[in-house]
């Protein structure tokens, strides 16, 4: 089981080798995978080793070269469908991806919701603390009110991980009232 956690962490850190995340000091993109896989564990509390495994392959799909077929030979059927459940077809334009996310949610596997709730915990606190550099309050807010669309489709599968999700959903909808009470923010923002 073990043995099987660190190979799927090699796996991904070798296949996301050349890449980086999009915040100012863009760190290493294998940050954030294993992010996922210790929120899971030491958050949320799962032990399925096929949850684990698959959080941390969970982009392997969609940002880099790995194809399913390689991804069943190493790793095997359950924790691939899980991978490929949290994948986004990259050739739809972005606003369909986004709008499948949202009516995919409901419909998916336990294994895959723990995923896409650890995804958008992580990602949520990356916007808190070290967002995608260039982005306006705006794109923040939006992004929070989006990511809380995919996860109302998700609700009922780990208390825990739901109230730390809903905890930084209310973090990034006061970002618009800090940034109003510093005056920073203009009127349409
Ligand atoms: P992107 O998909 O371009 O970026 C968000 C994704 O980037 C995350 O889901 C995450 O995906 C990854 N990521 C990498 N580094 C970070 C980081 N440091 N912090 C957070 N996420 C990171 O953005 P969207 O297209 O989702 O933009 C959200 C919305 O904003 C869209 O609806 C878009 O139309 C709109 N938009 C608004 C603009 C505005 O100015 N108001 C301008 C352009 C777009 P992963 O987990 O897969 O790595
Ligand atoms: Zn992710």
């Amino acid at each position: 089981m073990l043995a099987e956690f660190i190979e799927a962490v090699a796996f991904a850190a070798e296949k996301h080798s050349n890449q980086r995340r999009k915040n100012v000091d863009a760190s290493p993109y294998i940050n954030h995978p294993i992010q996922l896989a210790n929120v899971l564990a030491n958050e949320g509390g799962i032990v399925n080793t096929d949850v684990l495994c698959a959080a941390v392959l969970h982009d392997t799909l969609e940002d880099t070269d790995t194809s399913e077929a390689e991804l069943k030979s190493v790793f095997g059927p359950r924790i691939t469908s899980i991978v490929v459940e949290v994948t986004d077809d990259k050739r739809l334009p972005k606003e369909v991806r986004k709008q499948l996310q949202i009516d995919h949610a409901p419909t998916s596997s336990h294994e895959a919701k723990l995923v896409k709730l650890a995804d958008k915990i992580c990602n949520l606190r990356d916007i808190l603390n070290a967002p995608p550099a260039g982005w306006s309050l705006e794109r923040k807010l939006e992004y929070v009110e989006w990511a809380a669309s995919v996860i109302n489709g998700a609700r009922g599968t780990n208390s825990k991980l739901e109230k730390i999700f809903d905890a930084l959903v209310e973090q990034g909808r006061a970002l618009k009232e800090e940034k109003m009470q510093s005056g920073e923010a203009g009127p349409a923002a």
